[in-house]
C-alpha cells in the first residue's frame, strides 16, 4: 500500500482485527469469517481493508479500478522479489479476473495468499 498511495490516494480502514472486532464484523455480515480464521486475525495481519479517495461506498466501479491498480502493483512487486506473496481482492475471491461471478463482495479487502 506504500507503493499504491504514491499514485492512488487511499485510506487504510483496518489491518489486524481483535477477537471482538472480528466477531462484530462476522455478526454484521461485513465478513464471512469468524475469529480466528480471517486473515485479519493473523499477527502481523495478512489482510488490509483500504478505500480509495474520494470514498463513495456505492461506487463499485471506482473500487474495481482501485483494485486493478493494487493488484498490478502487487504483481510487479512480486515479480521484482520485493514481496513474497500474491494478493487476493475481495471483489474477485477466486482470482479469475472476472468480477461478475463474485458471490460475496468485500471491495475494500486485500489479503496476502
Ligand atoms: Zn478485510
Amino acid at each position: 500500500m506504500e507503493e499504491v498511495v504514491k499514485v492512488f490516494d487511499c485510506s487504510i480502514i483496518c489491518g489486524e482485527r481483535t477477537k471482538e472486532d472480528q466477531s462484530e464484523a462476522f455478526i454484521s455480515k461485513r465478513s464471512q469469517t469468524d475469529w480466528p480464521d480471517s486473515k485479519h486475525n493473523k499477527e502481523p495481519s495478512m489482510a488490509v481493508d483500504v478505500a480509495p479517495y474520494p470514498i463513495d461506498w456505492n461506487d463499485r466501479e471506482r473500487f474495481t479500478l482501485f483494485a486493478g491498480y493494487v493488484l498490478g502493483i502487487a504483481k510487479t512487486l512480486k515479480t521484482q522479489g520485493r514481496i513474497s506473496h500474491e494478493v487476493r481482492w475481495g471483489g474477485d475471491w477466486n482470482r479469475n479476473w472476472i468480477v461478475s461471478d463474485n458471490r460475496f463482495d468485500d471491495l475494500v479487502h486485500f489479503e496476502l495468499c
